[in-house]
């Protein structure tokens, strides 16, 4: 149960946040200065720029007076402790890698939060039950850093148990040509005992896990908002190589009638994956898809010639379960209802599904209030893209996401956030933490 916090307290928390924004604003300088690269920032896993991130947030977190303590892959943690020696942790997370060339803010602006949380609740002599730690994470970037066989989000993965033991040989940075274990090991950390654990972090010790990020899309500029409440992580449910096949034919000589035109056929598909898009758009679904490959095969088609084949992908997203299988059933359905209309076959294939995360209903509610309490708009949305809070949730840690505006996207080295708009952010961070420290 979330205890709600009185309106003087939520009023001097803002004016503490808003006293804790120089520092947070010094970071993000020193950091864009000190990990830039001829474009954007640069901060390899386990690489400089990633490492000097890792001392200037412990600089500052020792400036600040936090406990910090390292987990043996490397991830740093950062505490104020609570009253309650005895009540779970919260965490508030994100990483400090970036992707190459990259922008300043992805994952760097969630820590930075958490620090100005944890500065705000010192200035506005906040004491609260539950330890609240900033977990300073390695490696969520992983997917652009590192080849072979690995799961991604390698830092969260690693403190929660969640990683295979081969993973640690198998993940090589493409830049270095080292493992995974390599690296740990030559940042002075210890991967025999990330493969042995036992795991750093669990649902036994921590109540919630909290994550603030830039917004990865235009959503929040759309719509005019400075801050939105993640719901879900968007899963998605993927056809990599379908097939329509008709049957060739001379293009002049055939009537149109008795065509087996894979094109038109495919077309009538895509058309009817969209209208199926417009009625779950309408009633307020989080969906997104496209058929980001389509082809003719050049080896065989022609001008001149009725097309009796296409080959295509087909990528459907969505933050909810229940929605990516009401589009698979209605690709499925659509398909065989073409069929029977174009005489043409299609070839699908079996749909992959990666499922959504849905995140912790009670700590969106806690967000909701806080917004309602820090007259901010209450705005929900998905996140199109991946975010270690994932993992917190796989491991069985409640997790939730507040997500700020930013312009131009996300990794890439034009990402822009205001200040203004990260100070809001925070804030409702900060509430929310505060509220479930008490609770
Ligand atoms: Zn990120």
């Amino acid at each position: 149960m979330t205890q709600p916090i009185d309106a003087a307290t939520t009023q001097r928390l803002t004016a503490a946040i808003a006293a804790a924004m120089p520092t947070a604003q010094a970071l993000f300088d020193d950091l864009a200065q000190n990990t830039r690269d001829t474009k954007g920032v640069t901060r390899a896993p386990y690489g400089d720029g990633e490492q000097y991130a890792y001392r200037l947030v412990q600089e500052c977190a020792t400036r600040l007076e936090l406990q910090c303590t390292w987990d043996a892959a490397g991830n740093l943690y950062m505490t104020r402790p609570g009253t309650d020696s005895g009540a779970r942790a919260i965490l508030i997370g994100s990483h400090l890698d970036s992707v190459p060339n990259g922008g300043n803010y992805d994952g760097a602006a969630g820590v930075i939060a958490g620090l100005a949380v944890l500065e705000a609740f010192a200035s506005a002599g906040l004491r609260h039950r539950a330890d609240v730690t900033v977990m300073a994470i390695r490696s969520e970037e992983a997917g652009s850093w590192f080849t072979g066989d690995h799961g991604g989000h390698l830092g969260s993965r690693m403190a929660l148990g969640l990683i295979g033991a081969s993973e640690l040989d198998a993940a090589v940075r493409l830049d270095s040509g080292k493992s995974l274990g390599t690296h740990i090991a030559e940042c002075g950390f210890d991967p025999q005992r990330v493969k042995d654990g036992p795991a750093h972090l669990s649902a036994d010790r921590v109540q919630s896990y909290f994550e603030l990020h830039i917004e990865q899309g235009p959503v929040l500029e759309m719509k005019d908002l400075a801050v939105g409440v993640v719901n879900s992580i968007r899963g998605n449910s993927r056809l990599r190589d379908a097939r329509c096949i008709g049957a060739y034919n001379h293009g002049g000589a055939t009537p149109q009638e008795v065509r087996q035109d894979a094109v038109i056929a495919t077309s009538d598909l895509i058309m009817r994956v969209q209208r199926q898009w417009e009625a779950l758009h309408a009633a307020g679904k989080d969906l997104v898809f496209a058929f980001g490959k389509l082809s003719t095969d050049p080896q065989v088609h022609s001008l001149s010639k009725v097309p009796g084949e296409t080959r295509f992908s087909l990528d459907i997203r969505s933050g909810s379960p229940q929605v990516l299988a009401t589009m698979r059933a209605c690709v499925i359905e659509q398909a065989r209802l073409i069929e029977a209309e174009r005489k043409v076959t299609f070839e699908l294939g079996e749909f992959s599904l990666s499922e959504p995360t849905v995140l912790e209903q009670p700590l969106i509610d806690t967000l909701r209030t806080g917004c309602e309490a820090l007259q901010l708009p209450v705005f929900e949305m998905a996140s199109g893209g991946g975010h270690d809070a994932q993992e917190f949730t796989r491991a069985g840690i409640p997790s939730a996401m507040v997500f700020v505006r930013n312009a131009n996207g996300s990794h890439v080295a034009e990402e822009a956030m205001e200040m203004s708009d990260f100070e809001l952010g925070t804030r409702l961070l900060g509430w929310a933490v505060a509220a479930q420290a008490n609770a």
